[in-house]
């Protein structure tokens, strides 16, 4: 579904993307695990283009999600994204930060006819109602008139996944969706992000969680200055794991 095919990237001559090669199947759950500043959030930028490799290849179901001709909208619908510090729009109610980016969507489609049989009234109703099923789902329906600022941060993390589970993206993302949280949220976090990995959604997460990675994952990547030094099953990267600096890492997290 993804192959990605030597990725490079440099900030300021630091080699951030090393030539970094990967192919994700649909459906697979991939955890990237490795040291602060190996380039785990960089290649996570650039699988949805908000960062812009030197060098390489996205190919994204057949088609180079880099090249001009790609709508940078339409991919960053399809590969959505939760990032560490929620990034919820603070003067928005729960609500319309669910609401925003479908009714949007919906909206552009029925202006280029790509829809009819249908107002822009109807479309706020109809995202409104899904939106809704995704609150009542997450057990956050009473928080729908809410501004994010008053959740605590585990609220805040399951609205950002609710609001990219809106969209309906084949691809999520997710950077480190619990290490902005204290201790106590963190496993409601994790366990909404089970619930949408068992959906057939491909799943990219860069966690510290290990316990989470082996229960979750299909594929580990230990990534090192900007490589990707060692790529296997929880099974082989945590029980047999090859590379002295995978090893040394994992003595320090274990
Ligand atoms: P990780 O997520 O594994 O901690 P990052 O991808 O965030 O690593 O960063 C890798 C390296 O690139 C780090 O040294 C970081 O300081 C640097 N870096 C990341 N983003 C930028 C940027 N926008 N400008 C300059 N340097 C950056
Ligand atoms: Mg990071």
């Amino acid at each position: 579904m993804i192959d990605v095919i030597n990725l490079n990237k440099e900030f300021d001559d630091l080699k951030v993307l090393d030539n970094v090669s990967l192919k994700i199947s649909k459906g697979e759950k991939v955890v990237i695990i490795g040291p602060s500043g190996s380039g785990k959030s960089t290649f996570l930028r650039c699988l949805n283009k908000l960062a812009v490799p030197d060098s390489g290849q996205i190919i994204f179901e057949g088609k180079d999600i880099l090249s001009d001709e790609v709508d940078i909208n339409e991919v960053r619908q399809e590969i959505g994204m939760v990032f560490q510090q929620f990034n919820l729009f603070n003067n928005k109610t729960v609500l319309q930060n669910i609401m925003l980016a479908p009714v949007h969507v919906r909206t552009k489609m029925l202006k280029k006819g790509l829809i009819n049989d249908i107002t822009k009234k109807e479309i706020k109703e109809q995202v409104m109602e899904e939106a809704f099923d995704l609150l009542e789902k997450i057990g956050l329906s009473d928080k729908a008139d809410v501004y994010p600022v008053t959740l605590s941060g585990g609220q805040k993390q399951r609205i950002a996944i609710a609001r990219t589970l809106a969209m309906n993206p084949k691809v999520i993302l997710f950077d480190e969706p619990t290490s902005a949280l204290d201790p106590e949220m963190v496993k409601e976090v994790l366990e909404l992000i089970k619930i949408t990995a068992s959906k057939n959604i491909t799943t990219i997460i860069v966690t510290h969680e290990m316990g989470f990675a082996k229960e979750i994952a299909d594929t580990v990547i230990f990534m090192d200055e900007g490589k990707i030094l060692e790529k296997g099953t929880p099974e082989e990267i945590f029980e047999h794991p090859k590379h002295p600096k995978l090893v040394n890492f994992l003595s320090k997290v274990l």
